[in-house]
């Protein structure tokens, strides 16, 4: 079920001009959330994109242009109306379509409204959208399990439960950041392949993961579960996650608990959250389960159309090549409909115990990649563990991250028959070891 409504008709038009054409990630059948702060100071507050402007949803909140909810729309982060509820986000959506509509006079013929009620991306700073209280990360591309388990575990590069669930684990809410913050290298310990004991220093091997998430809503009381049927429901929207990874690291600490310090020194998110309506018009079947997989446990068998069809990709431009005015490198682009889990299998699992979700937290879905090797969607696989570099035009070669390299990730959807919407960016520029 997708749920298509005046919102999504693709000749609707907004007066903000530059919301208008390919070029854009934001046209008005887009409207995500993000948390936005005028030229680097002053509060935190709700914005929605449109085009190369924001609109501050505060403002046009506390001006009566569209309902506050009772303050949930007024805060310093989305928590408030992520706890609101589908019903608050679906009308909210509508008044804020309507006031950026291209018919709608109130803003479009009021200049000193707009001044006052529009900034340009370019003068704000995003900031991450939600307090996350809890951050867990999956593993659901087949490909990425198959890929990297074959290279440590060639008999058995598949564990046998992953057919049967998602794999997750809990990750470090506190080290998540926004798009454009500085990537530290980190230290650890690590275990040359010829020695006897480990060493302490700059990881050597340091990766990213090309990775969606999604932010929870009202959530469920401990002990309750969500179902698949409602799992819609409780998700708000989606941005793309960067999950640096320190693979010298994690090869040496992973065995028995799985990642620890290979993942929790940082991790990126695109600011703008893309709502689950405004993906409607892209949402597709889920993946198909081979003849021979085994099937599906009864809580988790989808209950309606819960895959979504968006094309992701990874750009590095080298410190080198910026300096140079060289533009970045695609690396790979891959689908995030090819994974083998869909968002609402990895809420209903992670629920299944009864384990408590609150608004405002973030799952992600783990390296999304393909079946072929330009849709790899990490250093460690595209590269095959360094042993096929990849050539940049600086004339240099990466078999994992450098300093100064930045890291470019981007998503959006297209259909014919829909207007295409993005997710904007996700960014970091690697720092040496402090
Ligand atoms: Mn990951």
């Amino acid at each position: 079920m997708t749920f298509i409504d005046e919102t999504h008709v693709p000749t609707r038009r907004s007066w903000v001009e530059s919301a208008q054409g390919d070029g854009t990630d934001f046209p008005i059948q887009n409207l995500p959330y993000g948390v936005f702060r005028r030229g680097g100071s002053g509060e935190p507050r709700i914005g929605v994109a449109i085009g190369d402007a924001i609109l501050d949803v505060r403002g046009a909140a506390e001006a009566g242009l569209i309902d506050g909810l009772g303050g949930a729309l007024t805060g310093s982060t989305l928590n408030a109306f992520l706890a609101a509820g589908d019903g608050a986000w679906r009308t909210t959506r509508r008044a804020v379509a309507t006031l950026l509509d291209a018919g709608t006079a109130t803003l479009r013929d009021d200049a000193t409204g707009r001044g006052r009620l529009l900034v340009a991306q370019a003068d704000a700073e995003m900031l991450v959208p939600t307090a996350i209280g809890d951050y867990t990360d999956f593993y659901c591309s087949i490909h990425h399990a198959t890929n990297v388990g074959s290279m440590f575990r060639p008999d058995n590069p598949l564990m046998p439960n992953y057919k049967h669930l998602p794999v997750g684990y809990h990750g470090r809410a506190s080290s998540i950041v926004a798009s454009g913050q500085p990537v530290r290298r980190p230290q650890g310990q690590t275990i040359a392949a010829d020695a006897d004991a480990p060493t302490f220093g700059p990881s050597r091997l340091l990766d990213y993961e090309m990775e969606m998430g999604f932010f929870t809503g009202p959530g469920n009381a401990t002990g309750e579960r969500i179902a698949m049927r409602e799992a819609s429901r409780h998700i708000f929207g989606m941005c793309i996650v960067n999950d640096w990874s320190a693979r010298d690291v994690q090869k040496w600490e992973y065995q028995p608990l799985g990642p620890f310090n290979a993942k929790n020194f940082l991790t990126t998110i695109s600011p703008w959250i893309v709502t689950l309506h405004a993906l409607a018009p892209y949402r597709v079947a889920g993946p198909p389960r081979a003849a021979d997989d085994p099937p599906l446990l009864e809580y988790l068998q989808p209950a309606d159309d819960m895959g979504v069809d968006i094309v992701v990709e990874v750009l590095i431009a080298s410190e080198a090549m910026r300096a140079a005015g060289q533009a970045p490198v695609r690396v790979s682009r891959g689908n995030f409909r090819d994974l083998y889990w869909t968002i609402a299998q990895m809420l209903a699992h992670h629920t299944s115990t009864g384990c408590p979700m609150r608004p405002g937290d973030l799952l992600a879905s783990g390296t999304v990649s393909g079946p072929t090797e330009d849709a790899r969607g990490c250093l460690l696989e595209r590269t095959w563990r360094g042993q096929q570099p990849i050539d940049l035009p600086d004339g240099t070669q990466r078999k994992f991250l450098q300093d100064g390299d930045e890291v470019i990730m981007r998503a959006w959807c297209e259909r014919s028959g829909a207007v295409r919407i993005g997710f904007g960016s996700c960014r970091g520029v690697v720092q040496p070891a402090g």
